[in-house]
């Protein structure tokens, strides 16, 4: 009921109150943080076109009362003041981090994220009673645990006092990643390779811990409690104090910190969150050499040209100053990682392939790497032993996806017109967010049966086998923007294939291990592809194929014997080594799920 006359126009923005960063913090701190995400048209749940929170709690078999966001008491106020005791407040976190964590996304990925068919997340935060939380993909869900902490190591926490995970701002924007990935790169919950899962805890934390850097406050109080020091303490490299020292762990779950640079650790570690520790930490030293780089001149400014602090605090403006370097740097870091993700693979990814991804990213966006950001990452990343294997050296031009070694334009396909409809998705605003009008259903059929028919035709230049049905997987437009601020559009399709005729052919279609091919190709506007992604498998025909090393038919043929070699490997030794692996709890690769992997039992998610 709009009273004003003339109308005032509907808001853009809406602030909502969440812990810093969960009860424990807030208490020791006496700290809450506001969260500034998009404004929309709420029902009571919250029940957004994004997501919904669902708090149905099945151990004490009810339903809390769902929160009006749209009640003047709670608008006015920018939500509830966050509560432990009312779970009204608890559906008000969940929802706020979520919609935070997916609005960074569709920044750094340049469009609009919508989930499968549009279908919002479902947030359900008192899911059951247990130390974990979970995304379940089946349900397209996460699940929220809740528990008693530790009766004789509680941390700062009361023995036995009830801990919400969906309290944690961590393990909230942890979850959503997870989902999120699994949106953009559904086979990632394959785990074909010793890296694919560990890639997933790896950028779920990273982006975790970079979301502590969007608040000012926060990080306003660190730099002046280490003295700019950020590796000295003031919790923003720690993920889930509350959790880790109400579980008895006497510290925060996991801390960058805690990993220390040991060169041969990453060839030794299984587990996937270890294994993601050693990237995440690889990505810190990498952030905390370009941001001491940043912020040298002002140090040595506030020092009189020696750049060597006097003991004490620091002056608050140079306090301020040194914040926004901090923020400034974390953005562009987490924005190489998120950005990465269009040039990945379609399935069995690697920590190599990632290395790759991040170097070609954001070589299209800064070719000068004129404050060394990315080479210093390659570096970082090397030196904790993440490399890719078959690059002769580390340089860009090495480490760069291969283009076609001859031209390849995806011919007369309109993909310019693809681009013009993500540009208007991207000028309405998720207020106004509907559901794809006929014409945009009609025509992104009409792409994808022209893509599809043009992957057929040049199946072995791309690495996939022209006698077995190719899957559209994706294709999208997104916009950039590069060093010399001009947008950069461009178009990323995804190929997927599975090849029954590699498989097991005497167990069920349903209960085997897929063996999947897939490409993920970068294209201009003008159609003419910039890199192949291939993971290839060997071809069925192999007598079609011209008898020159240097076809690109024959090379993939090649690589896709190398490939499905290594993946047989990969699946016998995961049935030898399964009972012993904490993340393949149940039998070997496709019975891994979320659910196993955020495992209760040890205390991680
Ligand atoms: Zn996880």
């Amino acid at each position: 009921m709009a009273t004003n006359d003339p109308a005032v126009p509907t808001p853009e923005r809406r602030w909502l109150r969440t812990f810093a960063f969960d009860p424990m913090s807030t208490r020791l701190t006496g700290r809450y943080l506001r969260l500034d995400i998009p404004y929309e048209d709420l029902r009571p749940g919250p029940i957004g076109q994004v997501v919904q929170v669902v708090d149905y709690d099945p151990v004490r078999k009810v339903w809390y009362s769902p929160l009006d966001l749209s009640d003047p008491s709670t608008l006015a106020q920018d939500g509830l003041r966050p509560s432990e005791s009312d779970p009204r407040a608890h559906q008000q976190v969940v929802y706020a981090v979520a919609m935070s964590v997916t609005e960074r996304f569709e920044r750094f990925l340049g469009r609009r994220f919508s989930w499968h068919q549009q279908k919002p997340l479902r947030l359900v935060p008192h899911a059951f009673g247990g130390r974990n939380a979970y995304f379940d993909p089946r349900r397209r869900a996460i699940l929220f645990g809740y528990y008693p902490a530790d009766e004789t190591s509680p941390g700062a926490n009361l023995p036995g006092q009830m801990i919400f995970s969906c309290l944690s701002s961590d393990i909230i924007a942890h979850e959503v990643t997870h989902a999120i990935v699994h949106r953009l790169r559904r086979h990632y919950s394959e785990a074909t390779n010793i890296d694919v899962l560990a890639w997933h805890e790896a950028f779920a934390d990273l982006v975790a811990l970079f979301q502590h850097f969007i608040h000012r406050d926060v990080l306003v109080a660190a730099v002046a409690a280490t003295s700019g020091d950020l590796l000295k303490g003031g919790g923003l490299l720690d993920l889930a104090a509350e959790f880790g020292e109400s579980s008895g762990m006497g510290k925060a779950l996991r801390s960058v910190a805690d990993v220390k640079p040991d060169p041969l650790a990453f060839a030794a570690t299984r587990e996937p969150h270890a294994r993601g520790a050693i990237f995440v930490a690889a990505v810190f030293d990498a952030y905390m050499a370009a941001y001491q780089d940043a912020i040298a001149d002002l140090l040595r400014i506030a020092t009189g040209g020696t750049g060597v602090l006097p003991p004490g605090r620091l002056h608050p403006d140079l306090v301020n100053r040194v914040a926004d370097e901090a923020a400034r740097m974390a953005d562009r870091f987490l924005g190489m990682v998120i950005r990465a993700f269009d040039y990945l693979p379609v399935v069995d990814v690697d920590f190599g392939d990632v290395v790759r991804a991040i170097v070609t990213a954001d070589y299209e966006l800064f070719p000068g790497d004129t404050n060394q950001l990315r080479s210093r990452l390659v570096e970082a990343l090397r030196r904790r032993g993440i490399y890719p294997r078959p690059v002769s050296s580390l340089a860009d031009d090495a480490l760069r996806w291969p283009a076609p070694t001859e031209e390849l334009t995806l011919g007369a396909i309109d993909v310019a017109a693809a681009v013009h409809e993500e540009t208007r998705r991207l000028n309405r605003t998720r207020i106004t967010q509907t559901a794809q009008s006929g014409t945009e259903v009609a025509n992104a059929r009409r792409l994808a049966a022209d893509l599809n028919q043009w992957a057929t035709d040049h199946a072995p230049e791309i690495g996939l086998e022209p006698g077995a049905a190719i899957a559209v997987i994706g294709v999208h437009a997104t916009y950039r923007q590069g060093e010399n601020h001009q947008p950069r559009p461009e178009v990323v399709v995804q190929f997927g294939q599975r090849r029954d005729d590699l498989e097991n052919p005497d167990l069920d279609r349903r209960k085997r291990v897929a063996v999947r091919a897939g490409t993920t190709l970068i294209a201009d506007l003008e159609g003419r592809i910039k890199y192949v992604v291939a993971k290839p498998l060997p071809t069925r025909d192999p007598a079609s194929l011209p008898n020159d090393p240097n076809d690109p038919g024959c090379r993939n043929d090649k690589l896709g014997r190398a490939r499905l070699e290594r993946l047989e490997a990969w699946m016998e030794q995961l049935e030898t080594v399964n009972a012993l692996s904490p993340w393949t709890s149940e039998p070997a690769l496709l019975r891994l799920d979320f659910a196993a992997l955020d495992c209760a039992d040890y205390g991680e998610w």
